[in-house]
């Protein structure tokens, strides 16, 4: 070599060096024009990569093959360079030259190999990089996941990047369902296209990724805001090819517009956000998109100031039983009652609304039902105990004891502790939406009656009722909801109070008992007996008393209707 070459070839040498020095900075181009100039010195015609995952696959050709330079007169093997990294990756570099150029001599070959040595142990530095990464960070259906969206979150949140960006976190909206109904196939090409068209209305900019199943969190600029929301509130999908048959999704999401300013400390900031958001939007019916503010940011310090005390409080007996009195229409004689909780601290009553939802979002609403009814079965024992009149007590279950195989024997175990005769005790239980929840239903409703306790179906009419509900399973009392009782305003002759008539019809025919709940005034009251809706339960008569105040009006046995009338 001249000393002309001998020199060019250092220089490249040391700039190939830095180039490759650090894996996470990668100039392809810088790379590839020092090869190329490399190939220019040595007069090389072509070079090719060959990357083999293992030796067994270089056995049996199943490779990658990349062109790295090629003029077009390679026709000459001029050298060959074969490495196992120590992942055990194959890779074979070869190099070939024109016929009409001058051959390689061994002291080129020398210095050519020290060159190719060092591309192909770059080269599979970078594949370990692209493979860890790839592992790490995506899922096998190629979406970033979960780690994507953090990295991202702290990389912007640290360049100053978060304002003026929006974060998201949805969950397709009863997917399962359409799963079901247009199969699994069709089922992932909805997926796919949907998130296709979410990705698009995020921009170039944007990031969606994957946590797992039908959830997805993404972060993109507010100004595509408008267009992702309004996908997430739901559009047609189409799932074959001429877009002819085509399936409505939505998704329950939660969303948070950044501010300008806003001060990064980590990315749980953003995460948690949008994941109360979310939480929120699974809760609600009517808006299934919902934004984070500072409500949420109240809403999130209660639920977490409830989760809090509730053992406590528990353990303090600071849960209490108030008694609603349900009452003969015709006679205003107290036929029963229902327990409902509250949470007395510090003199000031809590309402169920305030802790119930929060104690619902785990088990230890089960915690509280059943402390519930201990406080029940032990007034009740008292009464019987002071020879005072008992009344039927009904008790308010949530749905998410519907999974505990246990149930029966958990509600027996209570009651027979405090040796309360069964009839006594009433299981009020919600309507259910899904076929898993409805078997489940089936098999307490059955053995609550076989125990000889009663079971009514509370807030009948304010979800999805379904006559299936009433006609398959044995239940003995229906609470018709106060949405289907007319305001003393409104029309009595309307759809709504036909309704009322006809159900409560149809189920004296079929021997259930029936009570209106929410009965203020004595027009509503006058609308029941029109109706021949036996019992009631309402403020007109009382709120929920606590127990000495109930005693007393058991005690008292019957209201005056006509002076309730008067006042
Ligand atoms: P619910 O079981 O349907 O109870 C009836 C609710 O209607 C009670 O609200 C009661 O105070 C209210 N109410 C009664 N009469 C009237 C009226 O004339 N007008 C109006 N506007 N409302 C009336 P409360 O006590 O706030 O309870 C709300 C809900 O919380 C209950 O609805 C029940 O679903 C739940 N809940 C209460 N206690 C328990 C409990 O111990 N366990 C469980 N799982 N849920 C409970
Ligand atoms: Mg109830
Ligand atoms: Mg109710």
């Amino acid at each position: 070599m001249t000393k002309e070459q001998l020199e060019s070839y250092y220089g490249l040498l040391e700039r190939f060096v830095s180039l490759t020095n650090d894996p996470s900075i990668l100039d392809r181009d810088g790379i590839v024009r020092v090869l190329s100039e490399l190939c220019g010195i040595f007069r090389i015609a072509k070079g090719v990569t060959e990357i083999y995952l293992s030796p067994a696959h270089e056995k049996s050709g199943e490779g990658e093959i990349l062109c790295d330079c090629d003029n077009g007169h390679g026709d000459v093997m001029a050298m060959r360079v074969r490495i196992v990294a120590p992942s055990m990756v194959v890779l074979i570099h070869t190099l070939y030259q024109s016929s009409e150029s001058e051959p390689l001599d061994d002291e080129e070959k020398a210095r050519l190999d020290v060159v190719i040595r060092a591309l192909l142990g770059f080269i599979s530095r970078n594949r370990l990089v692209a493979v860890v990464e790839r592992l790490g960070f995506y899922d096998d259906s190629g979406f970033p996941n979960m780690r994507s969206f953090t990295r991202r979150i702290q990389q912007m949140g640290l360049a100053g990047e978060l304002g003026e960006h929006t974060a998201v976190c949805f969950n397709l909206y009863h997917f399962s369902v359409i799963n079901r109904d247009i199969g699994r196939e069709n089922g992932d090409v909805v997926m796919k296209n949907y998130t296709e068209m979410i990705r698009k209305a995020m921009g170039e900019n944007g990031m969606l990724c994957r946590m797992g199943g039908d959830n997805f969190v993404g972060i993109f600029e507010s100004q595509n805001t408008d267009a992702v929301v309004a996908l997430l509130r739901g559009l047609p999908v189409p799932y074959d090819k001429y877009k002819s048959k085509r399936v409505m999704v939505s998704c329950s999401a939660g969303v948070f517009k950044i501010p300008f300013g806003f001060e990064f400390t980590r990315p749980s900031q953003v995460i948690d956000s949008i994941f109360t958001a979310a939480r929120v939007a699974r809760m609600l019916s009517d808006e299934r998109v919902v934004f984070y503010d500072d409500t949420l940011m109240q809403m999130k310090d209660k639920d977490m100031w409830v989760r809090r005390l509730f053992p406590g409080a528990l353990d303090n007996e600071e849960f209490k039983a108030f008694y609603q009195p349900k009452v003969d229409v015709e006679t205003g004689r107290i036929v029963g009652a229902e327990a409902l909780c509250r949470w007395i601290q510090h003199d000031k009553i809590i309402p169920p609304m305030d802790f119930i939802p929060v104690l619902e979002q785990n088990t230890d609403i089960c915690i509280l039902d059943f402390h519930m009814l201990g406080v029940v079965c032990r007034d009740i024992r008292r009464w019987i105990d002071e020879g005072k009149s008992v009344v039927r007590v009904s008790v308010n279950l949530s749905r998410k004891h519907l999974v505990d195989v246990d149930l029966i024997r958990h509600i027996l175990d209570i009651i027979d502790r405090y040796n309360v005769p069964h009839e006594f005790i009433e299981i009020e239980l919600t309507e259910t939406t899904t076929d898993v929840e409805f078997r489940d239903l089936r098999r307490i409703v059955d053995g609550l009656q076989k125990a000889g306790i009663c079971v009514s179906v509370d807030d009948f009419g304010m979800g999805y009722s379904s006559l299936n509900l009433i006609r398959e399973l044995p239940w003995n009392v229906l609470k018709i909801d106060k949405c289907f009782v007319p305001l003393d305003d409104e029309n009595d002759d309307g759809v709504t109070s036909k309704m009322f008539k006809h159900v409560v019809r149809m189920a004296q025919d079929i021997g259930l008992e029936c009570i209106a709940e929410g009965i203020e005034t004595g027009k509503q009251l006058e609308f029941l007996e029109k109706n021949h809706c036996d019992i009631a339960q309402g403020f007109y008569f009382d709120k929920p008393l606590p127990v000495n105040d109930f005693e007393d009006r058991l005690a008292m046995g019957c209201y005056d209707l006509k002076k309730l009338s008067q006042n």
